[in-house]
């Protein structure tokens, strides 16, 4: 059985890439209010504040790699 890696055009793909993400490391600085982590499929370092709306830092974590992939990541599925 192969392994296929996760889809970031899928929801359940960018779940995945996210978590997969957060097992690597991230960073939770907080005097600056900034999380971030590095995106597995293009090796960016992703920041962003951390948790908006009173999620936890692993919710906005996984956000901010979910908004990455869609907009940013030249790996994502936009590109
Ligand atoms: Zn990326």
């Amino acid at each position: 059985m192969t392994r296929r890696p996760p889809d970031p055009a899928t929801k359940t793909g960018r779940a995945q890439i996210a978590r997969q993400a957060r097992r690597h490391g991230y960073s939770h600085n907080r005097e600056e209010f900034e999380i971030g982590v590095t995106c597995p499929l293009c090796q960016e370092k992703v920041r962003g504040p951390e948790n908006r709306y009173g999620q936890t830092v692993i919710q906005a974590l996984d956000e901010l790699m979910n908004d990455h992939l869609l907009r940013y990541c030249p790996k994502g599925p936009q590109q």
